[in-house]
């Protein structure tokens, strides 16, 4: 799952003043490494940036401000500097979309550039920039004040910069996603990288207090049409919750895994699906691998209500020389995973309507 930011220090005004737009990232990435490499200096990091990519010392200072230090990227301890847990992340991924994801945490709103080229493909700099403006303050109200110039040019900072990391073309006047930046808004959808950590946190509240009440395995408000925006963030707290009961294990088979950047396997299976509009209380959630989240929404696993252990479907008896097959039988009659705080127990009737509905018996 991404990382999110804290509105408190995210920055609304981002002047990259980079340079030169060309390799920017190539050139961001052979920084990083000489960085991590060395712990140099500010001072020598400012000669460096002059010497290697023959930038003016007043380009050198911004990059070194903006894109090494207010980027998060890097940090000064004892006058040396060091990369941060972001900075390493954007090295070892070599990713443009980690280091997106890094900015959009200190800087508001560009990866809305790319929402509105989503929406809009192909269009000219006044359109894109006045639908940028648009998108982006009602998510940061302190963007009203701004004067036409002011909006105009931060635009054009966030365009220039998108367009350094490939996401975006320019043809005749008329700004459009890359092939790059398509493949992005697919895998990663611009909603979903900038959401803030007050907007899940706030949700996750929302979700813990419904694991108080009477259980309600339907969710009406699911017919409302909610944004984007918020279907990404509910799923963020839903995940969230329900994978810290289990300890980021599969409920199941206990698996647990970990990346580097604190990215658990684990995902929050709904026991009533969403599709059949299920609640996000997280009792109507289970902590599940990719493997097992599939075997139970396929209905080839089940968790009896009763007593909470595993059940797998009869026809796999039939298949019992298959090796895949004798994986999943193992854990029939297991007992799942004991949640953390008794208050998020799976819900006997989500369970009992999933053995129902979904589990193929
Ligand atoms: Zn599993």
């Amino acid at each position: 799952m991404p990382r999110v930011t804290d509105v408190s220090t995210v920055k609304l005004t981002f002047y990259p003043m980079a340079g030169s737009v060309v390799e920017q990232f190539d050139n961001l990435l052979q920084t990083l490494q000489w960085l991590d490499a060395v712990k140099p200096t500010p001072k020598e990091v400012y000669e460096w940036l002059r010497a290697t990519f023959e930038l003016s010392s007043y380009f050198a200072r911004n990059v070194y401000t903006v894109i090494l230090i207010s980027s998060g990227l890097v940090s000064v301890r004892s006058e040396r500097c060091y990369l941060t847990h972001d900075g390493r992340a954007v090295l070892d991924s070599a990713s443009p979309v980690t280091l997106l994801e890094a900015f959009e945490k200190r800087f508001a709103g560009i990866a809305a550039v790319l929402e509105v080229l989503r929406a809009h493909n192909s269009v000219d700099a006044e359109t894109l920039k006045a639908t940028w403006f648009e998108t982006v303050k009602k998510r940061f109200p302190k963007m009203q004040n701004w004067s036409k110039h002011s909006f105009s040019n931060q635009c054009r900072h966030r365009i220039n910069w998108l367009r350094a990391m490939g996401f975006i073309t320019v043809a005749d006047g008329q700004y459009a996603l890359s092939q790059e930046g398509w493949q992005l808004v697919l895998t990663h959808p611009p909603e979903a990288i900038a959401i803030q950590r007050h907007e899940i946190r706030k949700q996750e509240k929302q979700l813990q207090e419904l694991a108080l009440g009477n259980f309600q395995p339907f969710d009406p408000s699911i017919e409302k049409v909610r944004s984007l925006r918020e279907v990404f963030v509910r799923d963020r707290a839903f995940r969230r919750i329900v994978t810290t009961q289990y300890e980021y294990c599969c409920a199941v088979c206990g698996f647990r895994l970990e990346t580097p950047r604190s990215v658990y396997e684990a995902e929050a299976a709904h026991i009533i699906p969403k599709r059949k509009k299920g609640s996000d209380d997280p009792r109507n959630g289970i902590s599940l691998c990719g493997t097992h989240h599939w075997a139970f929404d396929e209905g080839v696993i089940s968790v009896r209500a009763d007593n909470l252990t595993v059940i797998t479907a009869s026809y796999l008896e039939d298949r019992v020389s298959d090796a895949s097959v004798q994986q999943i039988l193992q854990l029939r009659g297991r007992h799942i995973r004991p949640v953390v705080n008794q208050d998020f127990v799976p819900s006997v009737e989500a369970l009992a309507w999933h053995g129902q509905h979904i589990f193929l018996g």
